[in-house]
């Protein structure tokens, strides 16, 4: 069940790479992330990997140096793999054999001799796409962003009908999907000023960032066999971090009345490492609760485990430097914070809605939250409504204004949970450089 705390929480755990051992670090012995990775500037195949402190374990030398014997064969090939559907795809049960096995083989106490072997630094190593994502669904499933980009187009009528009962989605382009550290190339597209009467093909003037938290499907399902809320949790195998970057002017003129296309097809940045259920529960928290003359969700999207824990407690953040800023040596500006607890629709609501027309999910499928925003102020999860649709700029350190994203601007995503008698575990960072078009 990946809700359970076991011995892999266990806060006095100490690792025997030293680094994993430091407070407040994203990837104590606890986290256990998995990525794909090769030694930089090589052409290796790629290899799965868990981030520990400052360090990379390699599953395919471990797997050599015949540290996950005892592990069942299909789940050793499945480390072995240069990517992680094969991983994704296998049960809870055997995912949760690997995370006690590897949880064993980083304790203080069980330094192997093959140390050198099995550890790169993560300074050495390029961080690749963790998976090969077939499909990439991007939700919508903050009522506050919901709400605060309504209210920007439609005043005395910002949240649609529909909202309350459909977690909605679009269907997004798994092709662009870029990992971290990728720059990011400013989009051309139709824009139609409003003092214009026909549009012009030109560089957007209003390129924005999403705050988003993405999560993988692990075993799929049969064409035509719905997913059940109950078992949700079942089919997700980790949660990453989603920049969904977005052009909002060519939005504007292309979304009616079929939805974001070339705005969002232009690329979209995840954070290399994916933290699986297990090491998130115990961060688990009760699903939002609804005002109380909210609609129920349809009987399809309930169920009582779900409203009590399906909420997850993670801390989410945005930051920013500018070219000036980096020229003199100033250190990113924090834009907001807000938490994913403030999510309208649960992650097991948004797949099984996903699933409910029989709609066959598969292990890599990339599903995304929508932006995170919440009701506090500065917990807004992207510029559009920060800046009031630029009406509000932002004044940087530097004495900078910025309405949207200006050519050379670093976007930089941050992820991480905390809770008292628990070791924090981050997510690491999404980045990404805007270039000149
Ligand atoms: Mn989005």
């Amino acid at each position: 069940m990946s809700h359970s705390i076991d011995a892999t929480h266990n806060p006095n755990l100490r690792s025997w790479v030293e680094s994993a051992n430091q407070q407040n670090i994203d990837f104590p012995i606890q986290n256990l992330p998995f990525g794909v990775f090769r030694t930089q500037g090589s052409a290796e195949t790629t290899r799965i990997g868990v981030a520990i402190g400052d360090k990379i374990l390699d599953l395919s030398r471990c797997y050599h140096a015949q540290l996950l014997q005892e592990l069942p064969e299909q789940l050793q090939a499945a480390c072995t793999a240069p990517n992680l559907n094969l991983l994704m795809g296998m049960e809870t049960q055997a995912r949760l054999a690997l995370r006690h096995r590897l949880s064993e083989l980083l304790r203080y106490e069980q330094q192997p001799s093959s140390e050198r072997e099995i550890l790169i630094s993560m300074s050495d190593a390029e961080l690749l796409l963790p998976a090969n994502i077939g499909d990439y669904t991007d939700f919508y499933a903050s009522i506050f962003h919901a709400t605060n980009v309504g209210k920007l187009f439609r005043p005395d009528n910002p949240l649609l009908p529909n909202y309350k009962y459909v977690p909605i989605a679009y269907h997004g382009r798994a092709s662009s999907i870029v990992p971290s550290g990728t720059s990011i190339k400013r989009p051309s597209g139709q824009i139609k000023k409003p003092e214009n009467s026909a549009p012009s093909f030109s560089p957007s003037q209003m390129l924005d960032y999403e705050l988003e938290v993405g999560f993988f499907v692990g075993a799929g399902n049969q064409l035509g066999q719905p997913i059940y809320v109950d078992k949700a949790e079942e089919h997700i195998f980790g949660l990453c971090l989603v920049n969904d970057w977005s052009a909002r002017d060519i939005q504007a003129w292309e979304y009616q009345p079929l939805g974001p296309f070339l705005s969002k097809s232009f690329a979209t940045t995840i954070s290399p490492w994916i933290l699986t259920l297990e090491a998130l529960a115990p961060f688990r928290c009760p699903a939002f609760r609804r005002h109380q003359d909210d609609p129920q969700p349809l009987p399809y999207l309930c169920s009582s485990l779900d409203t009590n824990l399906g909420g997850i407690d993670i801390t989410l953040e945005v930051w920013i430097r500018s070219p000036q800023m980096q020229e003199q040596d100033m250190q990113p500006l924090r834009l907001s914070r807000g938490s994913f607890q403030s999510m309208y629709w649960t992650l097991a609501q948004m797949l099984t809605h996903h699933s409910s027309n029989g709609c066959n999910l598969r292990s890599g499928d990339l599903l995304a939250s929508g932006t995170v925003s919440g009701a506090e102020e500065g917990s807004q999860g992207c510029l559009l409504e920060m800046t009031q649709r630029g009406s509000q700029p932002i004044e940087l350190p530097t004495g900078e204004a910025r309405k949207f994203l200006s050519d050379g601007d670093e976007v930089i995503l941050r992820g991480y949970c905390e809770k008292a008698g628990y070791n924090r575990v981050g997510f690491g960072e999404c980045r990404g450089v805007i270039l000149a078009a």
